[in-house]
């Protein structure tokens, strides 16, 4: 199968997937600009910007998307949220606003399962979403 089990202390960790694109990414074996790091959370630019502050917020475990990360363990998802506050003020939108986004399934319009808070600012940003 495509999973990978890797030894994790977490009670409920899911195995890290070597074909998700974000674990390489946590791993650094594909390159990213890094904003902000924490023991269990990395936030770096999306590749593709919607805004001028596009920042994805991604916990170092591998969850397949926000609502697994959180069942699985609430701590992670408030770190993952609070790190989203942080890179919204380390480029200066904390003021002005932004918006926090968890693309979830098909519908949602999720591509990579694995959990990320999407961070946009910098602009007026309409609603509702497309
Ligand atoms: P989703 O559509 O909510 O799953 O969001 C996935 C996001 O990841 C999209 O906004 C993509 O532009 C972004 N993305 C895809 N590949 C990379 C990458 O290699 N580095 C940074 N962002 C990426």
């Amino acid at each position: 199968g495509p999973f990978l089990a890797r030894p994790h202390p977490a009670a409920y960790s899911e195995p890290v997937s070597t074909d998700c694109l974000f674990c390489r990414i946590v791993e650094r074996s594909v390159p990213a600009t890094v904003v902000h790091e924490t023991e269990t959370v990395l936030a770096f630019r999306d590749i593709a910007p919607q805004a001028d502050t596009h920042i994805l917020v991604i916990p170092k475990e591998h969850h397949s998307d926000a609502a697994a990360m959180a069942a699985a363990d609430p701590q992670l998802a408030g770190e993952v949220l609070a790190v989203a506050g942080e890179v919204a003020k380390i480029d200066g939108v904390d003021a002005s606003g932004y918006r926090l986004v968890f693309n979830t399934g098909e519908d949602g319009g999720q591509t990579v399962f694995h959990a990320h808070c999407h961070v946009l600012g910098g602009r007026n940003l309409t609603w509702p979403p497309g």
